[in-house]
Parts: C-alpha cells; structure tokens; sequence
C-alpha cells in the first residue's frame, strides 16, 4: 500500500507547488520562461545510484578465479548485479555479476556461500552465518523475482532491454585485453566475449561525466572520469576512430538524457512504462501523456502520428518544453492511467515481458478503442462535452480535459466567444499555458468519435505501374505503354513488388533504409497522371505511378514515413520531395530534408528547421555542380553531392523555388519581411537619394539602363548591387515603375481582383468604402499585401515632402495608378484608389498617426543628412569591420557593422558604446590607420568615411582607436594664429628601397595649399611641390632608416615617401598641426 501512496503524495505536493505558480501568474500575461518553475535540475544529478536501489552491501572474503588464498572485498548487490570491490569508496568494481547469468545460490559449510553462475561458481564467505544468511537470502528473493525467460545474449542485461550501440575488442594497457560494449550511456567491460556471455564483467563507466581524448599512439585513446583514466588501443586507426564517435556520441547521449529524464522521473509513477510497468521509461507519447518503455513506444509509433505521437525523452530533446514537461508531472503515469486504465481487468493487464503481439493488442484496445478508459459523465453529448471543454481550459486540472478530449469533446468547437473562438484561444487568454500545451499536442490527434482506421500507417500495399529502373535521373516522358503493373508492399523495413499479388517471388525492392529520396512529379508529367520517383542508395531510380490521386498520396505518405525520421512526419504530408543530403551541417554529415512549396524542412541535428527558401540570404551552386551552399537566416547550409542521380533534382528544386523574377509577386525573392528583393532595393534607393528630387517619379531614366537594371533583378535579384553613380534615380523608380507593371498578375493579383478595387472606389459611403479596401487588402497574398503596404507608406513620404518633390497626392495618383493596375490610363479609376490608398494609409494599413508621424520625422532627419545610422542598417552596401581598441591583440576586435556613409567619428563613438567607455572630460578618442610593418600610424579625420578606407587597407594594416595625445596641443597652438603657414629646416630622407637611408636637412614650406620640398637648406630652388590635400601624413619611426631624431612624419604621395624628422616635439606638433588645418580647412575636430 505504501508504494501506491507515495506517487500520490509527491504528485499532490508537485501540483501544489504548480498552483502557486499558476495563480503568481494569472496576473502576468506574457509569461517569462525563466521565471516558471525550476524543472530541469542544474546540478549534476546523481540519480542513478539512487535508482539502482542498492539491496545489500558488506564486507566479504571471496576466492579467486584460480584456487588461493581468500580476498577481502565489498561486496554491493542491486536488483540486477553483484559487484565486488576492493575497498569501500572505488567507483569501478573489479567484477561484476549478471544475476541473470546465476543459477543458483547456495550455502555451504564454514559461513561460506556459493553463486553458481553459467560457467564458474563465486565462493564467498561472510562474517558470521547470519550476515552469510542475509546474503543468501536477499540473492535468493531477486532470483524468485526474476520474471524474465533467459536468452544468452542478454545474460548481462536486464529485462533483455539491450541497446548495445558498439562492441568489440579493446586492449586496455598494458596489454590486457577487454570487451566492450556500449549500451546506453554507460560503457561495459568484460574480460572476454564468452565472460559477456556468461554473465559475468569487470566494471561499467558512467558515461555523463566521462571524456574522450586520443591517445598518443595512433592507435589509442583515453577515457577520463573525475576518478580515473581509462587507456585503450583499439585494432586499427579506423576502429579507434569509430569507438571515438560512439563515444563522444554516448556522453553527448547521456548528458542530454538528464535534463528530460531526471525531471520528469521526479514523479514516482513515472520510473514505470504506463502499459506494462518496465522500469524507467525513455519514451513518451505526448499526446496521451504517458511515458513508455522502448518495446511499447515502438507499437505506439506503429498506430500512427494521428493517434500517439511519440518522443524520446533522451533523443528529442528539443520537444521538451519547460511546459510540456510540467504536463507529465502534472498528468503522467499516475493520472493519466486513472483515465486511460481505470477499467483494465486483471487478465487483460500487461506484463514486462509481454511478447509484441500481446503489447499491439493491449495498446490498440487501451489509447486507440479507448476499452478501459472511464468514461466522463457528459460522454454522448456533444454539445455539453464541448462547453465543458471550454470551461476545463480555463482551469488547472488537466486530467479533465484530457478526459474531455478523449471522450468526444470536439478541440475545435466553437467557443461561442469571438474574440477567443477557440477552446486553445480560450486556454491562451486566461493564462493556462499547460492546457496551452495540452491542447497543442491534441490539435491533430484522431478524436474517438469517428470510426476507427484498422490499417497501421507503416505498412502499405497495392497496385502500381512501374518502368525499369534506371541509372540516371529520368528526363523522358514515359508513356503509358512503358510501365508494367506491379503489386507493391511495404512493411518490415522493406519496399517490394511483385508480379500480382499472388505471385510469391519478389520482381525487386529495396530496404527502406536504402531509400535516399522520393520525389513527386507533378501531375501529367508522364502517361499516367501522378508519378513519383524512388532513388536507391545504389545510385537507381524507380518510377512509379497511377492514375488515382488519392492512391499516390496515400503511397507517398507511407513511404515517407517509413523512410524519414519521426521528427519530420509532422510536415512530410504534402511534399515535392524528401530524402537525406550529404551535408556539413548536419549529424554526422547527414541531414533529412522535406521540399514543400518554397518551403524545406531540414533536421540537421535534433530540430526541425524550416527554411523559406525565397527568403535565402544567396544561393551558390558550385561550377562543377558537386556542391550547393545556400545562406539563409539561420546561417549557412552546404549540401554536398554524391554523384548519384537525386542531387540533380534537389539543386534544380531548390533553385526553382528559391525566388524567379520572371514568376508572380509571391515567387519572387524575397526579403525577410517578405517583399520582393526588387522592390526592397528600388524603394531603398529611392528613399535615400530621391525623395527631395523634383518631379521623381515622372522624370523618365534612361532607357537602356532602366532595361539592364530590370534584367539584372530578373535574373537574380539578391545579387544586385549597385553604386550611386551607376544608375540615377529616375532610372531605379522607372526600373520599379516597370517592374510594378509588368509582374505577372501585379500586386493586386489579377484582373478579377483589380475589378473589386476599382468597383470599390465606386462605392459613396466613404466609410463603406474604406472597408471593403480593408477586406480586399486582407484578402490578398501576404506577399502582395506587404508589397502593396511598404509601397503606399513610401508613397505617403513621398508626398509629405512634396513641397520640394511637387509629387502632391494626386500626381502620385496618375502615376502610380495605371502602373499597380496595368492599365493605360484611359480610366482614371485606377489613379483614384491610388490616391484614397495614400490619404486613407492609417485607417486602411491600420497604422497609428502617431506612428506615421514618427516615421515621417525620422526620414526628415535622414534627408537632412544627420545620418542616423540605425535607420540606413538595411543598406546592402554594409559591411562588419574588425577595429582594435587601444591595442591589437589576438582576439581583442570589435565587430561593427559600418554602413557606407559611416564616418569615422560615428566609427569611435560606436565602439566605444561597445565597449561602455565613457567618453571623460579633456579626453579625446580617435581612429588610427596603423602601418604595422613600418610602425606608423595615421590619425583619421572624423568626418572620413570608414568602408572605403576599410576596403583599402592593405594586409598590414589595421583600425586602432585610442586616446589622442596631440589633439590639445595642436588645438592650443591652432587657436591664436591667423596666417597659417609653416616652413623652416627638417630632416628629410627620400623612401626609395630599403638601402636608402640618407637625411639631409632640406628647407621645407608649407602654405597656401601647397607643399614645398626645397633642394638645399638655404637654396631658393624648389625641387618639389604637392597640394597638400593629396598628401597622406602618417607620424612615427622607422627604425629600419635609423631616424636622427624619434619626432618622425611621414608623407606619401602616390608610390612616393618622404620621412621627415622634426628636432624636437614642439616642432611636430606646429607641422602637424598646420598641416591638418590646410587639409581639413581648419575643420579638425568636431566640438571645437
Ligand atoms: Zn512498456
């Protein structure tokens, strides 16, 4: 009794200390994951000591294996081994016991007793004959309790639960050979393969706190534990290689095992399989709430997605929400087997070690005929079920509505309530996020009300046509007299065909495994109506088809459900395509990938990710075709081919969908926010050089440029770059006038569609007006409704500086107008719903004045040239900089990124933001060009622009910013003249090779704009002369020239450097700062 009370009361006390925190959160509606409920333990747990459930432990003298004298040893006993020990505290046994493997045990004379085991007989002797009493009676009660019939295989493991990933030979140094297997997270060693066999080992390693390293030997490799190296050799390079992975695979294994298991095996009714009790159960349905053993997930898989939807709770990490974890604390085993099980009569109960048939028969009569489940009280009356839904949602207790939904209760019923009109709506707005959860997991579930579907989803027979098989992609079209009709079948892992159905000889087949891809043609490709083709890890291709749609839907939802992993069957139903790719990304260099549409779903390590391939950041297939990278959001994604035939049609897939210009609005490329790239990068341009241009909009560009723009955006548009110079502004807003006009279907989509638009504007009522323009927009594509929003709002800042673009409302109208509708412009209606669409922008768009205002403002400030670096993020000429901050060291840049038109001084003030350095009084911080080799720096001028100095920075060279010690004094000395000019001796060598390194003092001037470069101190002969603005000044030394004096300047015009040196630092700083304020107009720093 006392076992069942317990689950009850930890359950009790887990749903109290839930409610608190439900009832904290009611007033919070966005609720903050990090604030729930602590589920996932932080601490390193060390549950498995706890569950081995030791039974026994003491000292105890034991022979060994070859007669001797007696070894002292401790002696632990669990409900599956005997382990023995040398001293009390050693982690790692010196033997270990399957007592599967043991007969019997038996009491022999002298407090001795003996374990017979399979193949050798254990001596032990105790203490006293009662401890040796003890000893065999506890032996003797788990071997009474032992249900299992004995299969030799699995002697070590108990239940025959194995799960052995790996096993073979290792030599453990020195020189001691071992068996090893890998089961699970944990690592077996066995003397030999037939001690394995017989039920008797050396130790086990917890594989969560291990570490797997490679050895010195080529051959080796270490196994580190907090409490002991373990050094192994495998056979060959290739074999260390391989138990490395299956290693580093298992820690990674068990690590991301206790995170989801220890949380959710917190509740004691959990340890068990909800169906036949096995202990510790790794898999979940998630659905019906019920943790299972593996052999009972495996039938649960069997009835379908639509009926139990199975997770792992080790492998599937990632459906492991903190939410949904709280649903199995909060349900479980316990509650939930109140409701599915409340009804099991005993001879209908399943055992640990049911065989698979009884374990079908009980699962399908329990979940999927619901045989023993209690029934709710409102069961048969629909109408009552679902308004007691609707209520139980609004409520903690999850066990009603899990009773509801499996009692008939409709998920979807109407709430009757319109601003929540769904039972999930419901659950949202009062703040139940584990009925959200709930409720989630249930929302495609088969419910009880229909007629039960007999068949298993996973195995699938019928007739199909089919060709031969052939080595290449298949580019013909069959006709109807190139297939034959096969009976094909699918189950047991296999894809076969055969003649008839009669025909016991199979035509051909393979494993499902073997499978790479499927691909569905599209309809009327070949003679029949639906094909699709099968690709062979051997490099094959099978053609199949029929002329029943509904045939060929139901084939190509089997097969790829027997093809694909489970994470992916929730989007594998309509599918072009699917099958695993080499790639770099995924585990192992596999992914799995399901082409929908513009969609493809990939499952690269756990998750599914779905990619809108229209919204690809590039998309690069390699010349020699044997790879394809595409950027996208989430980072980057190289396929690799194999040489067989799928790739093919994967990279031609791919690229179709991936945006066409010459397709609709809605193929188009697109940007993140999904509108079409052409658009984006028009509308850009235009805002930042075009808005203050007379007449834009009516100006025509020119023509050929206009078209070669168009055909760039067609043929790729992501890739279009362009600068200022390159084309003027009426040549991109007639490229986006034409682009507007000539796009299939235009951004109304459709001649119909245009109709409803212009009958609109028809209407009298202008608030009846205004919403049917709402309702049309609604009914648009969401592309085409986000095109038509960012076009009316550029249109709106078009016109509110209309002052200067003279492009009132109406003449925006007459221009726009018959470009959005396609028309010639004979009817002015077009012109009219342009010109209420911009009027009406926030009541239709359903912006905020407020909001429009503040936009509006912000392109005034753009336009007034204070560049505001935020708003201009989206330029595509932008780049991420590295700059060091006071000094370069490895690993010590800053990433910024830095827009065209960003200078420098916008450059310091950024990164010192970064870095949270706060600029102090009498302090100055400036950017440094530094020359590394030379060890010269020059210091930038703020109102320089960074990308271009970025991009001609030679490999030497580098962004410093730092203090500026100089600036004060050149300031100082700056303040009180009024000439500038300088001149006066200087140290000057000629930078001609290396070699050169001669000084003569030379007469120097320099002013107006100009530098002078005299020949001799005293000489009036100039030998040079430079416009001092084209002369770069870089301070420093040089060593390497053996400088006079350490007050260096450098000046570089073109290929030609003079190193000059001054006598003192006064002198410098007056070069210095004279040379500035002629290059800079006076204009040296910005506060000054
Ligand atoms: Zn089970």
């Amino acid at each position: 009794m006392a076992s069942k009370e317990d689950p009850l009361r930890d359950m009790q006390k887990c749903s109290i200390n839930l409610k608190v925190e439900e009832d904290k959160k009611e007033t919070v509606a966005q609720r903050e994951r990090e604030d729930s409920i602590d589920i996932r333990c932080t601490e390193f747990p060390d549950f498995s000591e706890e569950f081995r459930q030791i039974i026994k432990t003491g000292w105890l003298e034991k022979t060994p294996p070859k007669v001797g004298k007696y070894q002292r040893r401790w002696v632990q006993l669990d409900s599956e081994y005997l382990r023995y020990f040398q001293y009390i505290k050693e982690v790692y046994s010196r033997g270990m016991v399957s007592l599967e493997s043991v007969n019997k045990v038996a009491s022999v004379e002298d407090k001795q007793f003996e374990l017979h085991c399979q193949s050798r007989i254990f001596q032990f002797r105790a203490k006293s004959t009662q401890e040796r009493n003890d000893w065999v009676g506890c032996i003797e009660k788990i071997l009474s309790d032992r249900k299992n019939s004995l299969e030799p295989r699995n002697l070590f493991f108990k239940n025959g639960s194995v799960n052995i990933c790996f096993e073979g030979n290792l030599e453990m140094s020195p020189r001691t050979k071992v068996y090893t297997i890998i089961s699970r997270d944990k690592l077996f060693l066995f003397r030999s393969h037939e001690e394995y066999f017989q039920g008797v080992g050396i130790t086990d390693i917890d594989m969560r706190m291990a570490n797997v390293r490679d050895g010195e030997k080529k051959r080796s490799f270490t196994l580190t534990t907090p409490y002991r190296a373990f050094s192994f050799v495998a056979n060959s390079v290739s074999e260390k290689q391989k138990w490395c992975e299956l290693l580093n695979e298992c820690v990674s294994r068990s690590l991301s095992c206790d995170g989801v298991c220890e949380s959710i095996w917190r509740v004691p009714s959990n340890r068990f399989c909800a169906d036949c009790s096995s202990s510790m159960p790794e898999w979940a349905s998630i659905n019906l709430c019920v943790l299972l053993c593996e052999k009972c997930a495996g039938l649960h898989r069997s009835l379908g997605q639509n009926v139990s939807k199975v997770r792992s709770l080790k492998l599937d990490e990632r459906v492991w929400t903190d939410d949904l974890i709280r649903v199995f604390l909060l349900l479980g085993n316990g509650k939930a087997n109140q409701f599915w099980g409340a009804n099991i009569p005993p001879s209908e109960s399943l055992r640990a070690n049911a065989n698979s048939e009884q374990r079908l028969k009980h699962i399908t009569a329990k979940y999927k005929n619901g045989k023993y489940r209690k029934y709710h009280i409102l069961f048969g009356q629909q109408e009552a079920l679902n308004r007691a839904l609707c209520s139980a949602v609004q409520l903690a207790d999850l066990l009603d509505t899990l009773s509801l939904l499996n009692c008939g209760a409709d998920i979807k019923c109407n709430t009757g309530i319109p601003e929540f009109p769904s039972p999930l709506s419901l659950a949202k707005h009062s703040g139940q996020m584990v009925q959200v959860e709930l409720l989630m997991q249930n929302l495609n579930s088969e419910s009880f009300t229909p007629v039960v579907k007999d068949v298993s989803i996973r195995s699938h027979s019928g007739y199909l046509f089919k060709t031969g098989s052939s080595a290449r992609p298949i580019t013909d079209h069959k006709t109807k007299a190139d297939f034959s009709q096969r009976w094909c079948c699918l189950g047991d892992g296999m894809f076969s065909y055969f003649k008839n159905e009669q025909s016991l000889n199979k035509c051909g087949g393979m494993k499902t495994s073997e499978i790479i891809c499927l691909s569905v043609n599209s309809p009327g490709k070949h003679g029949y109506e639906h094909t699709f083709e099968l690709y062979s890890e051997e490099g094959k291709v099978y053609l199949f088809g029929t002329d029943d749609g509904s045939i060929a839907k139901n084939w190509i939802r089997a097969i790829a459900m027997a093809v694909l992993p489970p994470a992916l069957f929730d989007v594998c139903g309509t599918c072009d395509r699917l099958g695993r790719l080499r790639c770099t990304e995924g585990s192992h260099g596999i992914g799995w990938f399901c082409l929908s549409g513009f969609k493809l779903h990939a499952l690269l390590e756990d998750n599914v990710q779905t990619i809108d391939l229209r919204k690809l950041v590039t998309l690069t297939l390699s010349d020699s075709s044997d790879s394809l990278v595409m950027v996208w959001r989430g980072g980057p994604l190289h396929l690799l081919a194999d040489r067989r035939p799928h790739f093919v049609g994967w990279q031609t897939y791919i690229q179709q969908k991936s945006g066409a210009g010459d397709q609709l609005l809605s193929q188009q490329q697109l940007t993140d926010l999904g509108v079409p790239v052409t658009i984006d990068r028009c509308l850009d341009h235009i805002t930042r050089y075009g808005l203050l241009l007379p007449g834009i909009y009516r100006k025509s560009g020119i023509h050929s440029h206009v078209t070669k723009l168009l055909e760039r955006f067609q043929n790729d548009a992501r890739s279009v770059t362009w600068c200022e110079s390159e084309y003027s502004v009426e040549d991109v807003a007639n490229t986006l006038k034409r682009f507007l006009r000539e796009v299939k279907d235009g951004v109304l989509n459709g001649q119909e569609n245009s109709n409803s638009w212009l009958r609109a504007a028809g209407l009298e009522n202008r608030s009846e007006k205004i919403n049917t323009y709402k309702i049309l927009l609604s009914n648009l594509p969401d592309v085409n409704r986000e095109t038509l929003r960012v076009l009316i709002h550029h249109l709106v800042c078009v016109q509110h500086l209309c002052d200067e673009n003279q492009m009132t409302v109406r003449n925006l109208g007459i221009v726009f107008g018959p470009t959005l509708f396609q028309t010639d412009g004979t009817d002015v209606t077009p012109s009219q719903v342009m010109d209420e669409l911009i009027q009406n922008y926030c009541s239709i768009f359903n912006v905020s004045e407020s909001d429009l205002q503040r936009q509006l403002n912000m392109t005034s400030v753009i336009l007034n040239k204070h560049k505001s670096q935020r708003s201009l993020s989206r330029t595509p000429s932008s780049t991420i900089c590295a700059v060091y901050l006071e000094k370069k060291e490895e690993g010590a840049d800053v990433l910024v990124q830095v827009a065209a038109d960003m200078t420098v001084f916008k450059l310091v003030s950024v990164v010192l933001e970064l870095k949270g350095i706060q600029q102090a009084n009498e302090e100055f911080w400036s950017c440094y060009e530094i020359l590394e080799k030379e060890g010269m720096e020059r210091t930038l001028h703020y109102q320089e622009r960074v990308l271009p100095l970025y991009f001609s920075l030679s490999c030497h060279c580098h962004l410093l910013i730092k203090r500026n010690q100089y600036i004060i004094s050149i300031m100082r000395y700056l303040e009180n003249k009024v000439n500038l000019s300088k001149s006066g001796p200087l140290r000057v060598c000629e930078v001609k090779s290396e070699s050169s390194r001669n000084f003569h003092l030379r007469h120097c001037e320099l002013s107006g704009n100009t530098f002078r470069l005299h020949k001799e101190l005293q000489g009036s002969q100039c030998e040079r002369e430079y416009p001092a603005k084209e002369l770069k000044l870089y301070h420093g030394c040089r060593r390497k020239l053996h400088p006079p004096t350490p007050w260096g300047l450098m000046l570089i015009h073109d290929k030609q450097q003079w190193y000059l040196c001054c006598e003192n630092e006064d002198e410098l700083t007056e070069w210095t700062a004279t040379f500035y304020s002629i290059q800079y107009n006076g204009d040296i720093w910005p506060s000054w």
